[in-house]
């Protein structure tokens, strides 16, 4: 109980790409630029190893950014000349580059297998990849073919679906769909969202994740943070999620004004609940990682809790991403052992060890 993962992306290394880039330019190319991309996603999971997370991942180090890494596999987009849209409904009050979707979109093939084999090459532990979300990808490109949101959403899902299965049958333990937007369009969400989703996820026996959050910790989300007093728009999704034939939900509870109680709406649910805050380069302690597990233990059973940092680290120093992953692994680990101790007086109610571990393997 109480597994420990982060959401997925962690700083590249300099030698890689130039510090502070979230579109990526790399410093290699050819061959030079796969043996660096090897080494950096082995080095990220020495990080992740070295820190005592429970659950791996590839640290994104092969993409250029989480949705444009995935569309350049694909037929159909023109990364050639990007045009300026509107993004996540406003919110961040900028306009940004996005590629166009020019014709049909099809995978020219298989663009994650060779991330997974070679994370099960390299760890004996757990691990998870991540995809982007249907609607977050129909959000992110300028549609001059099909003229409808929810149409290209449905035919990016069939491909993202294409993925996941290579990806399961590729010994994927978790399979990870990033969808941000779940926290802005919530009517879209209710009317086809969730429906994309499933049908990205469809026929996918290894566990299937969803992440839905309030962002990178960079500066412009970072403001709109600050100002922003709406949380409520978990409670509108996690409803609908837990009716869904998704496995698990990651939340952002740390940095956000978002209450825990929220979690209780989709209780059945795995829940990798936000405790690392991405937002700023001070490592919390692991008592205060122990204090957010705690507070999220009011509202989800530990058997169904993973402790997750709220959203990627990309934006933070190679530092800061260590800290705060040994300081989640940490803060587990303490409430764990209380928990533990507490089963063996007999003072929780309802917890018996053992009983739940057999589903975790
Ligand atoms: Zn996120």
């Amino acid at each position: 109980m109480l597994q420990t993962m982060i959401v997925g992306s962690l700083p590249r290394p300099t030698w890689l790409v130039p510090a502070g880039q979230m579109y990526v330019n790399w410093r290699l190319e050819g061959d030079a630029l796969k043996e660096g991309q090897d080494d950096a996603v082995l080095l990220a999971l020495a990080d992740q190893e070295a820190a005592g997370l429970d659950i791996l991942t590839d640290g994104e180090q092969r993409r250029r950014h989480y949705i444009w890494g995935f569309c350049e596999g694909l037929e159909g987009i023109d990364f050639s000349r990007l045009v300026k849209i509107q993004t996540r409904g406003g919110r961040y009050g900028q306009l940004v580059d996005a590629a166009r979707v020019t014709g049909p979109v099809r995978r020219r093939g298989s663009i994650m297998r060779d991330t997974v084999k070679f994370l099960k090459r390299h760890t004996t532990k757990p691990v998870k990849v991540t995809l982007p979300g249907p609607m977050t990808t129909t959000d992110t490109l300028a549609d001059e073919h099909y003229g409808n949101r929810r149409t290209l959403a449905m035919e990016l899902a069939k491909i993202l679906n294409e993925e996941a299965l290579e990806l399961e049958a590729n010994s994927c333990d978790i399979v990870q769909f990033d969808e941000p937007c779940f926290n802005i369009y919530l009517d879209e969400v209710e009317a086809w969202g969730i429906r994309a989703l499933e049908e990205a996820a469809k026929g996918v026996h290894a566990k299937k994740a969803v992440h839905i959050c309030y962002g990178y910790g960079v500066p412009v989300v970072l403001q709109w943070k600050t100002k922003n007093t709406d949380w409520s728009h978990y409670a509108r999704t996690l409803p609908l999620l837990r009716t869904s034939a998704i496995d698990m939900i990651s939340v952002e509870c740390a940095a956000s004004g978002v209450d825990p109680a929220v979690l209780a709406q989709a209780k059945g649910k795995d829940l990798m609940v936000g405790v690392i805050d991405v937002g700023t380069e001070e490592v919390e302690t692991a008592e205060t990682i122990a204090a957010r597990i705690r507070a999220a233990m009011q509202h989800v059973d530990p058997h169904h809790l993973y402790p997750c940092t709220d959203c990627g680290m990309i934006p933070r120093s190679r530092a800061a991403a260590r800290g705060k992953m040994k300081a989640l692994a940490d803060g587990a680990w303490l409430v764990r052992t209380e928990l533990i101790e507490k089963s063996r007086r007999g003072a929780v109610m309802g917890y018996r060890p053992g009983e739940q571990e057999g589903k975790r393997s």
